[in-house]
């Protein structure tokens, strides 16, 4: 099985490529996790993306795709996976389709979890975080509450809200989300690989919802 999980900012598609990758043995490809890992085997790309790492800069696109298409070239390459959080545009959808084709790969099926955008903000604008740097503890106003409001249950710190998860800015990186997978989500529909999976209630619903979709016209 070959998947990409598309949606956004906050849709829980973390959470189920992790449930799915264990249950399935799909590896779970997360972008963050391709970069670290080529900065810390110092390849090409690598080093490319470290500059822009240790500059506080978002890595370009292209850059992107090179990182990805080194992560395909060596003989360990995936051969069933999860792509999370990437591809996130249409070019670099073309640009993974050329790497899937040079090593004789094609894609199962991509899934575009949906939640409702006053819910997404929701769950963003709800998180706390421990701002201690040995700690770095994160909770839930709703979902996960500290015992004590407002201090962090294991090292007592006060907790803060990141930049990160303020409403503005998960609003301003919905529109980009938005902008960006328009597309992508046409291309994918197109090709008739792109299915849907409602990402509102529990992480156990949820997961069975995308069972179902996996399942249908299995084989
Ligand atoms: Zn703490």
């Amino acid at each position: 099985m070959r998947l990409i999980f598309l949606g956004p900012p906050g849709c829980g598609k973390g959470t189920q490529a992790k449930l799915l990758s264990e249950q399935r043995h799909l590896e779970h490809i997360a972008t963050g996790d391709i970069l670290r890992d080529a900065k810390r085997r110092g390849t090409p790309a690598g080093n490319r993306a470290r500059s822009y790492i240790e500059a506080g800069k978002l890595v370009p696109d292209d850059l992107v795709n090179d990182l990805i298409a080194e992560r395909f070239s060596g003989e360990d390459r995936p051969q069933r996976f999860i792509m999370d959080g990437y591809p996130r545009t249409l070019n670099q959808a073309e640009a993974f389709e050329r790497v899937l084709r040079q090593h004789g790969l094609n894609l199962t099926r991509v899934v575009l979890f949906k939640v409702d955008e006053e819910e997404l903000v929701r769950r963003v604008a709800g998180r706390l975080s421990c701002p201690k740097t040995s700690c770095k503890a994160t909770y839930h106003i709703i979902s996960r509450p500290p015992q004590r409001p407002g201090i962090c249950d294991l090292c007592g710190t006060p907790l803060v809200q990141r930049e990160d998860d303020k409403e503005e800015t998960i609003r301003e990186r919905l529109a980009v989300y938005h902008r960006q997978t328009a597309e992508l989500i046409d291309y994918y529909r197109k090709q008739g690989l792109l299915r849907e999976v409602f990402g509102e209630g529990e992480i156990p619903k949820v997961y069975e919802r995308l069972l179902a979709v996996l399942d249908e016209e299995a084989g």
